[in-house]
């Protein structure tokens, strides 16, 4: 949809570049073919939000349409599995993605009643071969209550999940149960990361690792706001998958000039680039590397290190990462060559 003018043999190598997918949410992945199949009259045209000038109001305004293309979809478990299969084969096939670690929204199953185990089940076994998923439980600031407590307890043992992440409006309190549930949550063996400084500063993702312990952030990007955030950052083990579009879009990138915007992802933090909710933005994972390449005047060494990144901070084993971060070393040196 979205078009980015690079060379073609830029264009080669992006296509070519073993990629990772570590900011996405299931929900927000959904095939925009599967609503058109449901309701072809309704879903006759695809998203306005889809133009590459197009900028959406609010993180609500966002939010409440992304949640209406969600609602309409995802009533059963069997529906997660038919929209991950298709999310899952385009990215492998047509991305060239050989690691996901996706989330699902505990809002959904909190406001359908579903069975959140079958919906995880539903997910994982969806993947095909070749791709290694990881499922991580979003759960938003106020989303443990009295109607989801129970099955994020028992979501502790669950074994396709990975991990839990912090989704949903950043300005809302961060409420004594998350440290608590995400503390329990590694001593579970699961993994744990938040949303942060996407529309809060510096201080939420100070807070998101002070009080959570998180070392893995989804956006971050607010942190060009402190230097000493971004001295922190750019240790072990701290990571920002970033989503360049989703930025620009929810104008988030509008807070700064060209130059600021591009600090985070020129600096030494371990940033990766991934899509976060594609059936909003309308991008895919080509279209996030072509943008930083023709807009952002990143260079091919550039993603080809974002691209390690993801790889490096994958739970593939030692062997795969060396395989696919191999391929990206020989891609970059026969196209620099
Ligand atoms: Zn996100």
């Amino acid at each position: 949809m979205m078009h980015f003018a690079v060379s073609s043999k830029a264009e080669n190598f992006i296509r070519a570049l073993p990629k990772t997918e570590t900011h996405l949410h299931i929900e927000g992945a959904l095939p925009y073919s599967l609503l058109q199949q449901l309701d072809p009259e309704r879903y006759a045209n695809v998203p306005d939000s889809w133009r590459k000038d197009f900028r959406f109001d609010s993180f609500q305004h966002f939010e409440s349409e992304l949640l209406g293309y969600a609602a309409a979809w995802f009533t059963a478990p069997d529906r997660y599995h038919e929209a991950a299969k298709l999310i899952f084969e385009t990215l492998h096939k047509e991305q060239n993605v050989k690691y996901v670690a996706c989330s699902m929204a505990s809002g959904v199953i909190e406001f359908s009643g579903m069975d959140g185990h079958a919906v995880a089940r539903a997910i994982k076994s969806a993947a095909p071969k070749g791709l290694k998923v990881d499922l991580y439980l979003g759960i938003h600031h106020n989303g443990y209550n009295d109607k989801t407590k129970n099955f994020i307890e028992e979501s502790l043992t669950w074994e396709e999940l990975s991990g839990y992440d912090l989704h949903g409006v950043e300005e809302l309190p961060l409420e004594p149960w998350t440290a608590n549930l995400w503390n329990r949550a590694r001593d579970f063996g699961k993994y744990t990361k938040a949303h942060a400084g996407e529309f809060c500063g510096p201080d939420f993702i100070e807070r998101v690792i002070e009080e959570l312990g998180v070392s893995r952030i989804q956006h971050g990007v607010r942190s060009v706001e402190s230097e000493v955030l971004l001295k922190r950052l750019s240790t072990q083990p701290f990571v920002l998958d970033v989503c360049p579009i989703s930025n620009v879009k929810l104008r988030v990138a509008d807070r700064y000039n060209k130059e600021e915007a591009l600090r985070l992802l020129k600096s030494d933090v371990c940033c990766t680039i991934s899509t976060d909710d594609p059936i909003s933005f309308g991008n895919t994972l080509y279209d996030e590397y072509a943008f930083l390449l023709s807009e952002y005047g990143f260079s091919v060494a550039d993603l080809a290190r974002f691209a390690r990144n993801g790889f490096m901070t994958s739970t593939l084993n030692d062997a795969e990462k060396a395989v696919h971060i191999g391929e990206i070393d020989n891609l970059l040196e026969t196209y620099l060559g």
